[in-house]
């Protein structure tokens, strides 16, 4: 056991360095993650210095701050500017919306509160039981089952949820069908798969002939994940790897999608910055509507300005870009004044590259 968790181990990180260099094929490959905990882990550890020439890897659209499309937010700014009270994660109330952000509007009187989860939301409804609560639910299939227990476990009548969580394989296989990108191989998330289970990307593996690997979050999981898609790719095989089998499983957490299959049913739905993405998105179950803010409110939003003149999110997302290619990263573009979505949420990819730079190849 002892072995299993030595994680910051020099030893195995120089020998995990050998392997890359060994199975780094002799043409450039490009590796995609959709996770911004692992771009943290990334850029944190300089891991992007240890690989070898020729080996990208780059987030896709793993914040689910920054996919979030303006209509949606501008429904929650309508929303608590009719009295609602609003509550969310708190990076959601910094994201521009069509008009204005959710913290603009809290600051012209309106109730938006934030949350660390949807028990406490269903707390907040308790306690004003007057007022119509809405939880903007945001997040991929790790958070979503939190949102579909509270839903499940008869919240207050005064209690909805505006659903925009969002799945994270049809993404991969958005990225892949989309306009031509040499996209070599996934890293898979390794939170997102203990829930959705390995077998989850077989179809996609299979299909599209990708590597998926699932990758864990330390140096050491992300170094030793990116070696297996480089073998993959020298050996010519398109399969799904576990690299994360202390945490992961093939069938994944079968209690938490029961609870996502009796909330909610697959939808399409729009990714801010990549368009609209078949049956990536989780609408609440007609059986659960009386919780449903859209369905229980109608509100007409607004879209806006999916991306602000000069930014390159949409490239970002899309992993054809890193946020240093955009001519507005550091300045004007920063967190404390962020001109688009990606460097907002602090999983985004131009937030994390602000935060802890970029690491030049040697
Ligand atoms: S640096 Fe700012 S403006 Fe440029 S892509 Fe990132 S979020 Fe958009």
């Amino acid at each position: 056991m002892d072995d299993l968790f030595r994680l910051r181990d020099p030893a195995r990180a120089r020998a995990l360095v050998g392997l890359l260099r060994r199975y780094a094929p002799p043409d450039p490959v490009r590796i995609v993650h959709v996770c911004g905990t692992h771009e943290i882990a990334i850029a944190q550890h300089g891991l992007r210095s240890l690989l070898p020439e020729g080996v990208e890897v780059l987030e896709g659209p793993g914040c689910p701050v920054c996919v979030t499309p303006t209509v949606d937010l501008d429904r929650a700014v309508k929303l608590a500017e009719r009295g609602a009270i609003v509550c969310t994660f708190g990076d959601m109330t910094r994201v521009p919306g069509a008009r204005v952000t959710l913290a603009e509007a809290r600051a012209d009187g309106a109730d938006v509160r934030v949350v660390l989860s949807p028990a406490d939301a269903v707390e907040v409804a308790r306690a004003n039981p007057q007022r119509d609560v809405v939880f903007f639910a945001v997040g991929f299939e790790t958070t979503a089952p939190g949102t579909a227990a509270v839903l499940l476990d008869s919240p207050p009548p005064n209690f909805y949820v505006l659903s925009c969580h969002r799945l994270i394989p049809p993404a991969l296989v958005a990225l892949l069908a989309g306009p031509p990108v040499p996209i070599a191989g996934f890293l898979a998330p390794g939170h997102v798969s203990t829930i959705i289970g390995a077998r989850a990307y077989r179809v996609i593996a299979e299909r599209y002939h990708v590597p998926v690997v699932v990758a864990g979050f330390e140096p050491l999981d992300i170094l030793y994940a990116i070696a297996l898609v480089l073998r993959q790719v020298r050996e010519g095989r398109a399969e799904v790897e576990n690299a994360y089998p202390r945490a992961v499983s093939e069938a994944g957490n079968l209690r938490a999608q029961g609870l996502l299959a009796t909330a909610f049913a697959p939808c399409d739905a729009v990714w801010r910055g990549i368009g609209r993405i078949p049956g990536s998105g989780l609408s609440i179950r007609d059986e659960l509507a009386r919780h449903d803010a859209r369905h229980a409110f109608s509100v007409q939003a607004e879209e806006g300005e999916e991306k602000p003149p000069g930014c390159l999110c949409s490239e970002v997302l899309l992993a054809r870009a890193v946020p240093a290619d955009c001519p507005l990263f550091r300045d004007p573009c920063t967190p404390l004044s962020p001109v688009g979505p990606c460097m907002v949420g602090t999983e985004g990819a131009c937030n994390v590259w602000y935060r802890y730079g970029r690491r030049p190849n040697p």
